[in-house]
């Protein structure tokens, strides 16, 4: 990092977003610099990591699943084997379904071979276990990243081969000729490609300005639950993630017009008072955190070069998919730095609606 050097890539950021890209670059065999101010509360380190096949009240087949999961399980591998330890755990993850809509919904869908694909068979046996509401479900393939986890060994690696610098990241230059040039904390750095992978914080990136965000708040609680089974996650209006032993964690919620890191009692009292239809044990709150998820077109990334300083690229818009979205898109975009391939229009950043 002496000055007068001109880096390949370097990546503002180290997020789920910043670090998949990192990573697939790493993989690659290529040397990114990631620069992060490293702060203690982020949504990568708050999210939960799940990764949910099936979802909602409409009871649907998440977006594109069926080509997501296999890239970003064959990622989280990959990194792995580098990390020496896994952060991705395959875990069954039981829906109970809470209204006649959603029963009917699932009788429907529950034969449709591409759901079946999904679900867990044979079904856990009980698949409700003692200390929570019985009602109908089912068990889905499901996993969740131990985000928190995997960041502060992909920081570590990172820190290792002199690819991360913690540092403030300030202005950039751009130059329509060649590298651009960005002022951090630490001096400046110049580099051929320039990522910008900020969350919610690039809302308010002049070189992005004309992008129209949604992102919300969620928070979450860490909980102390005596005897109930750490072999699933469960999920009725809102989740329960074991993390073992006794050690669950469970949330969400959505909040559009707080962009505070700040746990709110409101929040809170909603979460228990979501979680009084899914567990009948005692629990103990034993953490309560709070960020804000980046979200630009619904939970779909938003990646790309930017449209008048090709040396500028932007990976953004993971919303409350990160874990899943992050892997396909840090492909595609490492794609179009290197070889120049278009990347998909949906997730575009120069589309133009
Ligand atoms: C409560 C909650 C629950 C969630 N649960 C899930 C879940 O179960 N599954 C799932 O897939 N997703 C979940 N998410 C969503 C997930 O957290 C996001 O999709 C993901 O974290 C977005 O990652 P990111 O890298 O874009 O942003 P961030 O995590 O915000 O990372 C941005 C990074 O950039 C750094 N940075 C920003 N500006 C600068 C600067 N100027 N200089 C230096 N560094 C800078 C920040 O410090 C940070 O490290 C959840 C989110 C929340 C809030």
């Amino acid at each position: 990092m002496t000055s007068g050097t001109v880096h390949d890539v370097v990546i503002i950021g180290h997020g789920i977003a910043g670090a998949a890209l990192a990573w697939e670059f790493l993989l690659r065999g290529h040397q990114p610099l990631v620069i992060d101010r490293l702060a203690s509360t982020t949504s990568s380190l708050v999210a939960a990591g799940i990764v949910t096949p099936i979802t909602g009240q409409r009871v649907a087949l998440g977006w594109r699943i069926a080509e997501f999961w296999p890239v970003a399980t064959a990622f989280y591998h990959a990194t792995a084997a580098l990390l020496g330890t896994n952060f991705f755990h395959r875990l069954p993850h039981v829906r109970l379904l809470s209204s006649a809509d959603e029963e009917r919904r699932w009788a429907e869908k529950q034969h449709d071979p591409a759901f079946k694909e999904w679900l867990v068979s044979p079904a856990p046996d009980p698949l409700i276990p003692k200390g929570i509401i019985p009602s109908p479900g089912f068990a889905m393939h499901s996993g969740w990243l131990d985000v928190p986890n995997w960041l502060a060994a992909s920081r570590d690696f990172l820190r290792a081969r002199n690819a991360l610098l913690h540092a403030e990241a300030g202005p950039v230059t751009p130059n329509p000729n060649g590298p651009a040039t960005i002022q951090t904390s630490a001096g400046p750095i110049t580099a051929r490609h320039i990522v910008f992978c900020q969350g919610h914080e690039a809302s308010s990136h002049p070189l992005f300005s004309w992008l129209r965000w949604k992102s919300a708040k969620g928070e979450i609680l860490d909980l102390n639950i005596p005897s109930l089974p750490s072999d699933r996650i469960l999920n009725r209006g809102v989740w329960l993630l074991p993390l073992g032993g006794n050690r669950f964690r469970t949330g969400s919620g959505y909040a559009w017009d707080d962009f505070s890191s700040t746990p709110t009692p409101s929040a809170r009292a909603a979460i228990e008072s979501k979680l009084q239809n899914l567990l009948q044990l005692p629990y103990e709150v034993t953490g309560h955190s709070a960020a804000v998820r980046p979200i630009i077109r619904e939970s779909r990334a938003v990646i790309g070069r930017h449209p008048s300083h090709p040396s500028i690229a932007f990976f953004n818009g993971l919303g409350s998919k990160g874990v899943l979205h992050a892997p396909w898109y840090a492909r595609q975009l490492a794609d179009c730095l290197l070889h120049n391939s278009p990347v998909e229009y949906e997730s575009d950043l120069c589309r133009n609606d």
